[in-house]
């Protein structure tokens, strides 16, 4: 066995675990019962569905972050990774955080990055590119993540 494919296969093995560990176990999961903001995201083409509640105090700081719904493993294991990414960060780099997850995810420039980020655990979430059908589960959240932001309010979906 050649090294250099080792360490890639190690790195999808590892990356691949923790999307299947955030899957069965999403983090703060559960509605956010003090909310100054929220959003919906509904993808109707793998049938994901998840609401997002955001604490957002008056210094813009997000002091806490919640999800519920259901949907595929990418979609749960996305959302979980965003609350635990965004949670105590103000709006601000949080909205960096969005545009540089849709960028990793689709390599769209529309979202346009001004800042590009670490993003740790999130690099995880790339795998996903392999599978253009699933991108949309996996940006599901980091929409309604904007939305809730911009207080649109609005049900987000891919379709
Ligand atoms: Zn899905």
């Amino acid at each position: 066995m050649n090294t250099q494919s080792q360490s890639t296969d190690d790195l999808r093995d590892l990356y691949r675990e923790l999307i299947l560990d955030h899957a069965r176990s999403p983090r703060h999961f559960g509605k956010l019962e003090s909310t100054s903001h929220q959003a919906e995201g509904i993808n109707p083409l793998c049938g994901d569905k998840l609401r997002l509640y955001l604490k957002i105090d008056a210094d813009q700081t997000i002091s806490a972050v919640n999800f519920e719904g259901s949907g595929c493993a990418i979609s749960v294991a996305s959302a979980s990774l965003l609350t635990e990414t965004i949670n105590g960060l103000s709006t601000e780099r949080a909205l960096d955080y969005y545009a540089n997850v849709v960028y990793l995810l689709t390599g769209v420039d529309a979202a346009n990055p001004e800042i590009r980020l670490d993003l740790g655990k999130l690099k995880a979430l790339e795998g996903v590119r392999e599978f253009p059908s699933r991108v949309k589960c996996a940006t599901l959240a980091w929409h309604a993540l904007h939305s809730a932001i911009n207080n649109t309010n609005d049900t987000v979906s891919t379709e």
